[in-house]
C-alpha cells in the first residue's frame, strides 16, 4: 500500500470558486493541507451539483464565505494514503459527502451530522479554523473515517449524487419505515426526488410523485413511481386527502405545508428536506391535531448510514440519472437547476478542469 512520502507538502489543487457574492464561478487554484497520517488524498473524478450548492453560492441561507469552492457529491479514486490509514489503498473508488469531520467522542456517531460538530465539506471551517473547500476541484484531503467506499457495481459519475441526494432520501425513508404496505409520496421530481422514487420503490413501498405538472410523468413511472399527480391541479389535493403514510418534501421553494399534511393518513408524517430561503405559510394546528399527524425534518445521514445506503444502492442497481457537463458549464447549469431544467442531476467531469 503506497503511503505519503513527504507529509510536509501541501497539495496543489485546481478548482472553480465563486469569488464573491453575485459573481459567477471561475477558475481558482489553491492548496489542500499537507496530508496527515490518517488522511486519504483523493483524485476527484466527478462531482454532482446539488441545489444546496446554489443556495450557498447565492447566500440564500446567510453565512456564505467567499471564495467558495462548492460541491459535496464527490466521487474519485484514492491517490495517496497516510501511514495510519487502514481502510483504503491507492486506486480504491471512494466518495465524500456533505461533511469531512465531526467529534465522535462527544456524540453518537449515528447522529454525528446533527451534533453541531460536523465540519461541512465546503463553506465550513476545519477544527483549526481553515475554510473548507468542496468538490468542484481535482483533489481533496479527507480523514479516512469520513471517506466512503463506492461499491464496484456503481459507476463513479452516476454514483456521485448518492453522496448527498442519495443519503438525504435513504435516511428518512428508512427512519419512517418505508416498505411493503406503506404509501409514500415524494414531492418534487428533481435531484433528490428522483433518487427518492428509486429508493422508496426498491424498499417495496407504493410510491406517488407529486410534481408541479405532469410533464415528467413518464419518467416518474420509469423510475419506479406507481402514481403521478400534478400539484398545480387543485383536484389532486381533494382526491388524495388522507392517502399517505409518509410524504417527503424535496422542494427548494416555500410550499404551503398544510395542504400536504392534509394528504397524510392519521399518524402520518410529512418530512421536510428542502430548505427554502423564504418562510412558509403558518401551520394550521387543526391539520395536525385531527389525525395525530407530524411534520418533521431530516438532514443527510451519518457516515455509517451513508455507507449502508451505497451498499443498498449497489444491491438494487440504483444510481442517479445524470447529465454530465464540463467544469466551465457550471454557471449555466446553476440557472437550469433553478428552472427545474435538468434530468435529473448535473455531474461535473473534473477531467475537463485540465483542458
Ligand atoms: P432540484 O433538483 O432543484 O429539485 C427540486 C424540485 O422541486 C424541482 O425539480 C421541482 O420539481 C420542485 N420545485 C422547484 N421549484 C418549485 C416551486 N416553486 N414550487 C413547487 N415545486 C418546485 O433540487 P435538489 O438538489 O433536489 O434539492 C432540493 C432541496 O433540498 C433544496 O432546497 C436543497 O438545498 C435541499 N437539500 C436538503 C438536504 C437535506 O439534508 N435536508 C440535502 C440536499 C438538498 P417538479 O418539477 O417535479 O415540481
Ligand atoms: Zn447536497
Amino acid at each position: 500500500m503506497a503511503t505519503i512520502t513527504n507529509p510536509q507538502t501541501k497539495i496543489a489543487t485546481k478548482g472553480y470558486a465563486a469569488p464573491a457574492l453575485g459573481e459567477p464561478l471561475a477558475p481558482f487554484d489553491f492548496e489542500r493541507r499537507a496530508p496527515r497520517e490518517d488522511d486519504v488524498v483523493i483524485d476527484i473524478k466527478f462531482c454532482g451539483i446539488c441545489h444546496s450548492d446554489i443556495h450557498q453560492v447565492r447566500d440564500e441561507w446567510g453565512g456564505a464565505n467567499f471564495p467558495m469552492v462548492p460541491g459535496h457529491e464527490i466521487a474519485g479514486v484514492v491517490a495517496q494514503v497516510g501511514a495510519k490509514v487502514t481502510k483504503f489503498g491507492v486506486g480504491d473508488r471512494v466518495g465524500v459527502g456533505c461533511f469531512v469531520d465531526s467529534d465522535r467522542t462527544k456524540t453518537d456517531p449515528a447522529l454525528e451530522h446533527y451534533s453541531g460538530t460536523a465540519v461541512m465539506t465546503y463553506n465550513g471551517k476545519e477544527k483549526d479554523g481553515t475554510p473548507t473547500m468542496g468538490g468542484y476541484s481535482d483533489k481533496i484531503v479527507v480523514r479516512e473515517g469520513y471517506v466512503l467506499r463506492i461499491p464496484d457495481g456503481l459507476p463513479l459519475d452516476a454514483a456521485a449524487p448518492l453522496l448527498c441526494a442519495g443519503i438525504t432520501l435513504y435516511s428518512p425513508l428508512k427512519h419512517w419505515q418505508a416498505g411493503p404496505g406503506k404509501s409514500i409520496a415524494i414531492v418534487g421530481l428533481g435531484g433528490l426526488g428522483h433518487i427518492g422514487v428509486k429508493i422508496a420503490h426498491a424498499m417495496g413501498a407504493k410510491v406517488t410523485v407529486l410534481s408541479q405538472t405532469l410533464s415528467k410523468e413518464a419518467d416518474g413511472k420509469r423510475l419506479g413511481a406507481d402514481a403521478y399527480h400534478a400539484t398545480s391541479d387543485d383536484a389532486t389535493f381533494r382526491k388524495l386527502a388522507g392517502t399517505f403514510d409518509l410524504i417527503i418534501n424535496t422542494v427548494s421553494a416555500p410550499l404551503d405545508w398544510n395542504a400536504y399534511a392534509a394528504l397524510l393518513k392519521p399518524e402520518g408524517t410529512l418530512v421536510i428536506l428542502g430548505v427554502p430561503d423564504k418562510p412558509v405559510p403558518p401551520i394550521d394546528a387543526m391539520t395536525l391535531v385531527f389525525g395525530r399527524r407530524s411534520i418533521a425534518g431530516s438532514m443527510i445521514g451519518s457516515i455509517g448510514e451513508t455507507q449502508e445506503m451505497l451498499d443498498f444502492c449497489a444491491q438494487h442497481g440504483i444510481v442517479a440519472d445524470i447529465e454530465t457537463i464540463g467544469m466551465s458549464d457550471v454557471n449555466e447549469a446553476y440557472d437550469r437547476v433553478v428552472k427545474s431544467d435538468v434530468r435529473y442531476r448535473f455531474v461535473i467531469d473534473l477531467a475537463t478542469l485540465q483542458a
